[in-house]
Formats: structure tokens, C-alpha cells, sequence
């Protein structure tokens, strides 16, 4: 903890983490014997780098980037890269901690990682942002491959950057598709990919929801953000009837009752690349409001924090619970903090927690690489088939580890054991190394 008391958001994590798994440490006294918590805080490595690039403007520009090869006990290092102001070595280490554990709930065999820079694409032009792009990588190629270390997208990341990475990648190694996920469907993307995160956890939503006799249908749903993750997870819900009311950005949030118009939200912020406050213009029966969205009262049931780490601090959170909403299940990484995350269980709120319920993604990236090893493309079908199946498994893993350890009803020490257990044994049987 005095190692690393000056990364707040690793240490929460790793905080969330060790309250929930005591009952598999007591069940499994090796993993004490062998320090297993010890080594899984550590990262096996961590590669910090400078990248320098040159604005439209002729000025020098230096960002600072990560690479963070947190656990390979069970495949390759996997995870996404994140561009936000924000990004820094706890940042990275966090969310690369996070991933170990989700990555190993999918099945698939892959391990955990995370990168990204402090880089903001917002408000940069195509042309900075590929130059950005392509010095990044001039350096990250040295530590990458498709059977080593296979990054993805994550916040200010998507099509656009993961084309740029991947062309820079190719001049210098030759074409190696496997090196990247998330890629376009014209050069080894899979079908699927943009949409699995979102899509993803709402499958594990219903899932939960349906093992408690309830559904999406009629039910009102709050969206954070208006990103990849939370404009597939709006999409889904409406395919399950229930009516998304609202949706943000990290200025504000929309307010629409006859339930938001995603189409109009993938065009702000794919193609305009504005802002969700655009959405009036369009919808004058909408309203927009600066601020946090879980702040907002108004009456609806179902949560879906799909934006940044701690977007739910305890104040957001008792509105939620006045607000009457009885689901809360996380697209994004960490959204709730912890003593929110006991508020909503202790008012008995069915909590899906990320881990668990966002690893859609990752397991849609792993489909990926298997495709682009056998040089094949599988269709819609098949893809969102089998990611539906993997979500469904996940619940079914987390709600009965729950129920085998003692903490029924508790998906976030399900997560954390079932996540654990595996990783651990791979530790375990693979030695001190
Ligand atoms: P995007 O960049 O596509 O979208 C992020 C959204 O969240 C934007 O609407 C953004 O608003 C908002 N946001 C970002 N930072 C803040 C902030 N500090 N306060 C309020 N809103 C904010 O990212 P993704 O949708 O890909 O990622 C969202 C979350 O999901 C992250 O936690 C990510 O780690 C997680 N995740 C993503 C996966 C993926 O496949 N993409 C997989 C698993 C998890 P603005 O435009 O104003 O910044």
C-alpha cells in the first residue's frame, strides 16, 4: 500500500478486490503458501514511453505513454489503450488489474493489460491525431504481438486510432493483423466488435434481471456517457423494449421521455464528433442539463453507468436508490466506488458488476483473434451468438460462486472469486516465476 499510496484508483481497485475474495483464500491455503496476492498486484512489467508529435500549427507536442503487461498466467496480455488527459501510471494499472480478472471470466485463454496515453483527441484533427498515433507506436511495436500482447480501444480510442495504429504497425513489421483488436471489418476486424461491450452487458443484464423473475420490457433506463460502449448498450435495451430516458457526456446529460434517439446520438459523436448538448436541437422536447446525470431525480429502475471510473460516488448513489432504481450493472470500468457499491447491495439492488458485465468486449476481441489466426470471417450471427452465450455463462459463473462461497446474491465477490480461482491456479501450477 506505502508502494504505491500515490495511485488512488489501482489502490481502490485492488482495496475492492481483496474485501471480497477471503472466503477462496480460506477454502485454498496454497494461494496464501505460494503469496499469490503478493504477485498478482505486481505487474510483470510496465513500459513507459515519450511520444512526440508535431500539430497542424508546426508546434512540438510530448505526451507521456504506458503499456502496462499486468498477468499472462492464463494467454497473452490483453486489453484496451485508453487517450484521456487523465491517463496515468495508476490509471493504466488499475484498469489493467480489473482486466486480469474479467479477462479470465470470459473462458478464453487470455491474459491481462492496459495502456494508453495522456494524449486528448478531442478537438485535434485527423491529421494530428494519425501523426500522434503513428509515434505511439513507434515505440509500442517493440513490446507487442499477436501471441505476446494484443492492445484494443477503450476511451478516446476507436475506429479511427486503431486504423492509424495498425497502418504504422504494418510499415514496420510487416502485416500482422493479430496485433490489434477492434480493427475496421476491411482488414481483419470481426463483425460484432463495435457493438459487443454494449450489447454485452445488457445481455448480462437480462440474464440477472431474468433470474430475479423481472425484464427490461416498459422498465426506464439512465445510460452514462454517449461513447462506444454506452450508445451499443442503448441500442439493446430499446431491441428489449425497455426506453432509455436518458444519456451524457462528460459536460452534461439529456433528458428524453419518449426515449433517446440513438441515431441522432451515433451522429453527434461518430460523425460531427460534438457534443450531446447538439441533441436539442434535434429533439426541442428533450432538455439538457450540465452536470453528472446519477444526480438527476426523476423515477426509472434500471442503471447503466457506461462513462468513467467513479461516475457513482455515495451522494449520486442515494439518488439513485430516492430514484427508485432497483438494477445497476456497469459498462464502464469502476464506476461505482465502493461504499456506493454496498449502499446498492445493501438496499438489495441487483448489482452486475464490470468484470463481469462489460467483458463482452474483450471476449468479442478474443473471437477476433482466433478469426484473424485462422484467416477467417464469421458471420453476425455466429458472433453475436456466441458472445450472447459467453455473457449468459458469466452470470451463471459469478451468481453460483457467489451462492458456493457464502455471499449469495453478491455478483461482485462472484466475479472476483470466480475470476480469481482461475488465474490462481495457472500462478500456482506455473511456479515462482
Ligand atoms: P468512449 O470514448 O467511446 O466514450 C466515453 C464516454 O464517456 C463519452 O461519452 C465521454 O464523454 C464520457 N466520459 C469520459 N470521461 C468522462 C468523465 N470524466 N466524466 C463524464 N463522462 C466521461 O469510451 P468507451 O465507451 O469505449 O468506454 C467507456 C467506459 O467503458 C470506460 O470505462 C471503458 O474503460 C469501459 N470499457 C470499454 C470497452 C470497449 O470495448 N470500448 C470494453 C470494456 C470497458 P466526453 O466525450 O465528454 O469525454
Amino acid at each position: 500500500k506505502e508502494r504505491d499510496s500515490h495511485q488512488p484508483e489501482f489502490l481502490q481497485a485492488v482495496y475492492e478486490f481483496f474485501y471480497s475474495i477471503e472466503p477462496v483464500l480460506s477454502a485454498h491455503p496454497e494461494f496464501i503458501k505460494e503469496n499469490i496476492l503478493g504477485r498478482i498486484v505486481e505487474p510483470e512489467r510496465i513500459i513507459q514511453f515519450r511520444v512526440p508529435w508535431v500539430t497542424d500549427q508546426g508546434e512540438v507536442k510530448i505526451n507521456r505513454a504506458f503499456r502496462v503487461q499486468f498477468n499472462s498466467a492464463i494467454g497473452p496480455y490483453k486489453g484496451g489503450l485508453r487517450f484521456h488527459p487523465t491517463v496515468d501510471q495508476s490509471i493504466v494499472k488499475f484498469l489493467g488489474f480489473e482486466q486480469i480478472f474479467k479477462n479470465s471470466l470470459t473462458g478464453l485463454p487470455i491474459g491481462g493489460g492496459k495502456g494508453g496515453s495522456d494524449f486528448d483527441p478531442k478537438g485535434k484533427s485527423d491529421a494530428e491525431v494519425m501523426r500522434f498515433c503513428q509515434s505511439l507506436m513507434t515505440e509500442l511495436q517493440k513490446y507487442i504481438g499477436p501471441d505476446m500482447d494484443v492492445p484494443a480501444g477503450d476511451i478516446g480510442v476507436g475506429a479511427r486510432e486503431i486504423g492509424y495504429l495498425y497502418g504504422q504497425y504494418k510499415k514496420l513489421n510487416g502485416s500482422l493483423n493479430g496485433v490489434l483488436t477492434g480493427k475496421p471489418l476491411l482488414y481483419g476486424g470481426s463483425i460484432g466488435r463495435t457493438e459487443a461491450t454494449g450489447y454485452g452487458l445488457v445481455y448480462f443484464t437480462k440474464a440477472m434481471l431474468e433470474d430475479a423473475k423481472k425484464s427490461f420490457k416498459q422498465q426506464r433506463v439512465i445510460v452514462s456517457g454517449s461513447g462506444n460502449v454506452a450508445t451499443y448498450a442503448m441500442e439493446k435495451v430499446h431491441e428489449y423494449e425497455g426506453i432509455v430516458i436518458a444519456c451524457s457526456d462528460s459536460d452534461g446529460y439529456i433528458i428524453d421521455e419518449e426515449g433517446i434517439d440513438i441515431e441522432l446520438v451515433k451522429d453527434i459523436k461518430e460523425n460531427r464528433r460534438g457534443r450531446i448538448s447538439e441533441y436539442v436541437s434535434d429533439h426541442p422536447n428533450a432538455a439538457y442539463y450540465e452536470g453528472n446525470v446519477w444526480n438527476h431525480k426523476i423515477s426509472y429502475d434500471i442503471a447503466l453507468p457506461c462513462a468513467t471510473q467513479n461516475e457513482i460516488t455515495k451522494d449520486a448513489a442515494s439518488t439513485i436508490l430516492e430514484n427508485g432504481v432497483y438494477a445497476v450493472a456497469e459498462g464502464a470500468n469502476m464506476p461505482t466506488d465502493l461504499e456506493s457499491t454496498t449502499l446498492f447491495q445493501e438496499a438489495g439492488v441487483l448489482f452486475g458488476p464490470a468484470k463481469a458485465a462489460n467483458a463482452g468486449g474483450v471476449a468479442v476481441s478474443a473471437l477476433e483473434m482466433s478469426q484473424n489466426s485462422q484467416r477467417l470471417s464469421w458471420t453476425l450471427e455466429d458472433v453475436d451468438h456466441r458472445l450472447k452465450s459467453i455473457m449468459e455463462n458469466i452470470y451463471k459463473q459469478v451468481s453460483e460462486t457467489a451462492k458456493e462461497y457464502g455471499v449469495e446474491g453478491d455478483f461482485a465477490a462472484g466475479a472476483n472469486i470466480a475470476g480469481f480461482y482461475k488465474v490462481a491456479n495457472a500462478m500456482v501450477s506455473q511456479g515462482i516465476v
